[in-house]
């Protein structure tokens, strides 16, 4: 069996190991420290705007923090892109409160601004404004956010932006990662770079992100003892994980480089086979290409479906994942509202994400190609 070639693994650029020693020399193996510091100033600064982050545990944290600071309690009703994972909808359950589910557009696969506005419409007509609206960046590809955005002035409601696979995309310059009230993103495993699980949340108000601090600390008031005027969670990152974020910062231009020259790549590979589409980037729009994806459409490519693919790169151990299975057709969120035309459910029943880590090799692509040779021979 040829050795495992895996969608997106992690990628160390070398000097991780100097912040992590650093720690244990100095004795920082806490959730706090220097690490975590740099990491949280050295984001904001690839951010290029004046945002404050908060290193935190995971992405999924970042979301359910923003969702508590932009005041959402049971019973409240928050807007979701349905095409995502299921992190970006969970912390709306976590709080109790409701998700209403929005499809996605064509252009950039992610959340429909003619849909969102719909919805909120059709949402206030049944008495109730949502609370929050939830965009996400599919794959790095930039949601139409300032559509998005004046829909949300338009109505007063907070946008929190779900930016966890678009670290280094931006449109006309302005970064994913600083629009909305909040921001979260992740540095999973499986992402651009990673701490080996982490995330950060990201806001213009430095008082929103020391409040998530504050939360993610276990909400200790000021005092010699231990006292509580809030619920607390235990959501920081640690000082090692830092560490590792301290190092992937150092190659994370580099890593977007890569994930761009792997879709070129894949898409001079195919650009020609009938049937086979990527998305492309609408005018100012810019995409880390954290995954590859591609549409295909089997009555143009003589039956050959996503599945095809999906099970021949399988069969030579190659890892592909059919896209996010849309939040509206999943089980737990099948009773939730949703405003759509179809265009997620197309999506997922067409699309194929293909390996796309920056540790991927030229022999790795040989092998890969010769499968994509193979099935459309
Ligand atoms: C990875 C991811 C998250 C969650 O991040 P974690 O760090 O894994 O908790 C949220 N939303 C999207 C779209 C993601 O891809």
């Amino acid at each position: 069996m040829n050795p495992k070639i895996w969608l997106s693994s992690p990628h160390m650029g070398g000097t991780e190991l100097n912040y992590i020693h650093e720690a244990f020399d100095t004795n920082w193996v806490a959730p706090l420290g220097p690490n975590v510091d740099n990491f949280e100033k050295s984001i904001a600064s690839f951010l290029q705007e004046d945002v404050h982050v908060a290193a935190l545990s995971s992405g999924t944290a970042a979301l359910h923090l923003a969702l508590i600071l932009a005041g959402v309690q049971a019973g409240d009703e928050v807007i979701c892109q349905s095409m995502t994972f299921s992190a970006s909808a969970n912390p709306i359950a976590y709080l109790g409160a409701k998700p209403v589910f929005i499809d996605s557009e064509a252009d950039t696969w992610n959340m429909s601004p003619a849909l969102l506005e719909q919805a909120i419409q059709d949402r206030i007509a049944k008495g109730k404004t949502p609370k929050a609206i939830i965009p996400v960046h599919l794959y790095g590809m930039p949601a139409k956010k300032d559509e998005i955005q004046a829909i949300a002035d338009k109505y007063g409601i907070a946008v929190i932006e779900d930016a966890a696979e678009a670290l280094g995309s931006h449109i006309n310059g302005k970064m994913c990662g600083t629009y909305g009230l909040i921001s979260a993103l992740s540095f999973n495993g499986n992402k651009i770079i990673t701490t080996s699980g982490g995330g950060a949340l990201v806001a213009h108000s430095k008082d929103l992100a020391h409040k998530a601090t504050f939360l993610a600390t276990q909400a200790r008031d000021a005092a010699p003892h231990y006292e509580h005027s809030h619920i607390g969670y235990n959501y920081r990152m640690s000082n090692i994980c830092a560490g590792i974020g301290c190092g992937q910062m150092e190659v994370l231009a580099k890593r977007i480089e890569q994930r761009r020259a792997i879709y070129t790549r894949y898409y001079n590979k195919l650009k020609g086979i009938q049937g086979i589409s990527f998305v492309d980037e609408p005018t100012g729009y810019f995409s880390n290409r954290w995954l590859t994806t591609i549409l295909v459409d089997a009555e143009k490519t003589n039956g050959i479906s996503r599945e095809t693919i999906r099970l021949a790169l399988n069969e030579d151990n190659i890892e592909s994942r059919p896209l996010w299975k849309p939040m509206h057709i999943q089980p737990i969120f099948a009773s939730a509202p949703f405003y759509g035309d179809g265009t997620s459910e197309r999506l997922f029943r067409d699309g194929l994400c293909l390996p796309s880590g920056s540790n991927l090799t030229d022999a790795d692509f040989e092998r890969i190609f010769a499968v994509l040779d193979k099935v459309f021979g």
